[in-house]
């Protein structure tokens, strides 16, 4: 059974690899190139290996997606705000990181990025490797795809976070156990409340890795009581104002 399935693997393979070298630009990113020739199955398309590629690696789009950003800056006028009614735009809770150009009045239209706010090329590319220009039907890069994935739903990751950490919980440094979870250091309320006003994509980093971290459940659950109790005692502090 297991010699039919590999024999059925390797004909699939030696298929999607032909697909993939008829379809190869004569140009392509050579890590990409490597990682997908790696894999159990070998994606068909160039643009299957671009995406295969950055979902292995979403520490490093998250630091890319954070950089390009950094060359956007946030546009003038813009603030961080949460929808509120109708505002379909706008972000719905802050466990979403803000996103100036994927608001209606900052968009930049076809061809740049609405997570970063950078021109899209060939291939959801972030640089123009082919001198071909921008890609006028994209409007999100293939590495920003899998940043902003990340940033909403850091613990589709969490073996990867495992790893990272080498396997010790952040808070208390003893070994992960298996219930350890995903948590944002400064949690992501807190930066709602009190760091809403920091400079854009500078903001981003909350939801990045620098503060990610993988921690035992009980420290989770300690952790999360500290900080219900600062939010009640902070809302009876309001409500007396
Ligand atoms: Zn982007």
């Amino acid at each position: 059974m297991a010699l039919k399935t590999s024999a059925w693997r390797a004909e699939r393979n030696r298929k999607a690899l032909a697909r993939l070298t008829k379809a190869l630009p004569a140009i392509f990113p050579a890590p990409v190139l490597t990682h997908a020739l790696k894999r159990p199955f070998i994606p068909p398309m160039p643009r299957l290996a671009i995406d295969g590629y950055w979902r292995a690696h979403p520490i490093r789009a998250d630091r890319l997606a954070r950089a390009l950003a950094a060359k956007s800056g946030a546009p003038a006028g813009w603030t961080w705000r949460l929808a509120s009614g109708a505002q379909r735009d706008l972000p719905r809770s802050f466990r979403f990181p803000p996103a100036p150009y994927r608001e209606r009045a900052f968009a930049r239209g076809p061809g740049f990025c609405c997570v970063c706010g950078q021109p899209v090329y060939r291939l959801g590319w972030h640089a123009d490797l082919w001198d071909a220009g921008m890609n006028r039907n994209a409007t999100w890069h293939a590495v920003c795809v899998i940043a902003w994935r990340f940033w909403s739903a850091p613990s589709d990751w969490e073996r990867l976070l495992r790893r990272v950490q080498e396997r010790r919980c952040r808070e208390s440094g003893k070994r992960l156990l298996r219930s350890a979870e995903v948590d944002h250091r400064v949690p992501l309320f807190k930066v709602w409340k009190e760091h809403r006003d920091e400079p854009w994509p500078q903001l981003l980093g909350f939801w990045g890795v620098p503060n990610l971290q993988l921690i035992n459940h009980d420290m989770h659950a300690a952790k999360c009581a500290a900080e219900a109790a600062y939010r009640s005692q902070a809302r009876t502090q309001e409500a007396a104002v």
